[in-house]
């Protein structure tokens, strides 16, 4: 048996990652998941087709007949994120097989974003997984990361504590690098490199990624539910940022590449 592909969109929160999950599955030969560790723990999450949750959605209660057909009991009796690598494996094989055999697409992406749901799948052989971590500037993440109501400081301090523990877990893996920036910037090139990694040719509908239809689940909702394929670069950290804020970004930033460069020398970059 062929292992099944698997697109694993990593990196901190507010980067971007779902709008790359809507363009690269918007590929007719890709399928978005969305954040699928959260499928059945979120019931009432909207889905991106604009059902209410996923019992209330077509394409997920026909995953669920198709899972009781195999003789299991449905996708509430999944737990794709089990700490237990037995159900762990079980249940995410159970998943895989049968949007295989529903979609048959080359790639499906999983846009999770956690380190600890990567490992698994990729220390599963039965799986070939390709991790992308996406970037975004840190004023970008902390800035959105406070609308939310998260302090500065912490907010600072957990953008590097993510970035480092991707950069190290992912360094010298097979991985793609995607910059937030670049990618809302020149969409068209950074895709077509992405797709050129994954054996796959860009195709210029991938751009008008909200005419396709979707069913990934959770990740940021506006993005996902809407109507409109909008690229649009949020930078409004320019005006919310303090002078004072954006300064203690700067240093940080260069604490982060003066530590990398001490570790790993001028192949850090
Ligand atoms: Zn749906």
């Amino acid at each position: 048996m062929s292992p099944w592909r698997l697109i694993y969109i990593t990196g901190n929160g507010h980067s971007g990652s779902t709008l790359l999950d809507m363009l690269i599955g918007s590929h007719s030969e890709c399928i978005t998941l969305g954040e699928i560790h959260q499928l059945t723990l979120k019931a009432k999450g909207v889905c991106a087709c604009g059902a209410a949750n996923y019992k209330e959605c077509e394409f997920w209660r026909d995953v669920d007949s198709r899972l009781q057909v195999d003789g299991l009991s449905g996708l509430s009796a999944l737990h794709v994120d089990s700490a237990d690598p037995e159900e762990f494996r079980r249940s995410n094989h159970a998943l895989f097989r049968v949007l295989q055999e529903k979609t048959n697409v080359r790639w499906f992406v999983d846009s999770s974003k956690k380190l600890p749901r990567l490992k698994n799948l990729l220390s599963d052989p039965s799986l070939d997984v390709v991790p992308i971590h996406i970037v975004r500037r840190p004023e970008g993440v902390i800035c959105s990361n406070m609308a939310k109501g998260r302090g500065f400081y912490s907010s600072l301090r957990s953008y590097y504590s993510g970035l480092w523990a991707r950069y190290k877990y992912l360094r010298g893996k097979q991985s793609i690098v995607v910059s937030y920036e670049q990618l809302c910037s020149r969409p068209e090139y950074v895709l077509t490199q992405v797709m050129k990694r994954l054996g796959l040719t860009f195709e210029a509908a991938q751009l008008d990624w909200s005419s396709h239809d979707h069913h990934n689940v959770n990740g940021n909702k506006r993005t996902r539910t809407s109507r409109q394929s909008s690229i649009r670069l949020d930078e409004r950290w320019r005006r919310n940022l303090s002078v004072w804020q954006r300064l203690l970004v700067k240093l940080a930033s260069v604490k982060f590449r003066l530590w990398l460069l001490l570790r790993y020398g001028a192949k850090a970059y």
